[in-house]
């Protein structure tokens, strides 16, 4: 490895198995099917996973689709819109953290005729690195305001960590910091009992030389306007409406531009695959919370296009998150069948049934455990804990 700590990070974050929000893409559409047969091997590529081209192209009045590459399962490209008005652009979602990605944001304001400078405002729909990556830097470099849901925090944050006595006291933007804030995180089992995959020691090692530099991949923004539903922010010349809509991550916030019916629905809501469901949430139903969020998109009356992080921009707002609200309709009736098999799965068993062997992992046991958690919350099975497992018992 060369002494330049920056350089090859983005493929660390591609590779390495080390964090519930580098897999969050892991997006399984395809996968909902996995006691089907699939006949059809050459499926056409997602939109989600086109490549990121140089394109600018306005999408709404005074919205501006960028694409910046980023290469995880499923994603090729994160689209970082722009909201000119007076004051300059705000930006959307500026992609991964690290140089090269920085250098494409850079490159993609360039060809909407903006400089660094003119950028004002840095929105965050969630608290993933494709999303946030570029934000840090953006603050150091122009004072821009940073935008997010106020419970906006990634693993790092002791609300995540668990209630350990000495959580309050790590900085996560120290080196140090991050490692024993990712130490911890890697002891800790999950809320199921399984165990994490840890990443290997010289990534780790990578990670805490890592720094708290503008640049560093493991900077954290801190938002310096946290949001709340219903809270309104004035951007491209007309008021946003925040909506606050947990469940791909608990932080996630939408906006939605009364006046043009522009809907910015970040990873909420994507064209064509579904969204990751976490089980690790402040909530202890966080597929219930999905659903509502889903719910309040299916039900908005005047939406005139839905701009995703990724793929395209969209007209059927309230059809697609129809879809989505079936689809885990239809994973939870997949566990229920399967109690049949399993009158005393745990996590992993359920996990086996509703995936792939290909996407098997904490990610999938995480939005297991989500939707048996759910099925706990409507009194449809019991959880009770077997040798530190958590197992999953019908009522009745
Ligand atoms: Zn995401
Ligand atoms: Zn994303």
């Amino acid at each position: 490895m060369g002494a330049t700590p920056r350089t090859g990070h983005e493929h660390a974050l591609e590779n390495t198995p080390f964090m519930p929000h580098d897999h969050h893409h892991h997006h399984h559409e395809h996968d909902a099917d996995a006691a089907q047969e699939d006949p059809a091997p050459e499926r056409t590529p997602k939109q989600e996973q086109e490549d990121a081209t140089t394109d600018i192209t306005e999408v709404a009045p005074g919205v501006l689709r960028s694409q910046l590459p980023i290469s995880m399962p499923g994603l090729g490209h994160v689209n970082c819109y722009m909201l000119e008005d007076e004051r300059g652009v705000a930006i959307v979602d500026p992609g991964l953290p690290g140089e090269d990605s920085w250098n494409h944001l850079v490159d993609r304001l360039g060809r909407a005729g903006f400089t660094v400078d003119n950028v004002h405002t840095v929105v965050v729909t969630h608290s993933h690195p494709d999303h946030f990556g570029g934000a840090i830097r953006m603050h150091a470099e122009t004072g821009a305001d940073i935008i997010a849901h106020e419970t906006f925090s990634t693993i790092f944050d002791p609300a995540e960590s668990g209630d350990d006595e000495d959580s309050g006291n790590l900085d996560v933007n120290s080196a140090d910091g991050r490692a024993a804030a990712m130490e911890r995180y890697f002891a800790a089992p999950t809320p199921w009992g399984g165990k994490r995959p840890r990443p290997s020691p010289e990534f780790m090692e990578r990670m805490r030389r890592s720094g708290g530099t503008s640049g560093s991949m493991f900077g954290i923004p801190a938002p310096t306007q946290p949001m709340i539903d219903g809270q309104t922010v004035k951007l491209a010349r007309r008021e946003w409406v925040a909506m606050h809509t947990p469940g791909h991550t608990y932080d996630h916030l939408c906006l939605f531009d009364p006046e043009h019916g522009a809907v910015l629905t970040g990873d909420h809501v994507l064209p064509s695959i579904t969204p990751h469901i976490s089980g690790l949430t402040p909530d202890s139903d966080p597929l219930a919370l999905f659903f509502d969020s889903l719910r309040r998109m299916a039900d908005m009356t005047d939406v005139s296009i839905a701009l995703p992080a990724h793929g395209h921009p969209f007209t059927d707002l309230g059809g697609r998150a129809e879809h989505i609200i079936d689809h885990h309709q239809e994973r939870l009736d997949i566990i229920r069948n399967a109690h049949h098999e399993l009158p005393n799965g745990t996590v992993m068993d359920f996990m086996r049934v509703l995936f792939r062997e290909r996407s098997w992992g904490e990610m999938a046991e995480s939005e297991t455990y989500a939707h048996l958690e759910h099925l706990r919350e409507l009194g449809e099975i019991n959880c009770h804990f077997d040798d530190s497992l958590a197992r999953y018992t019908p009522t009745s």
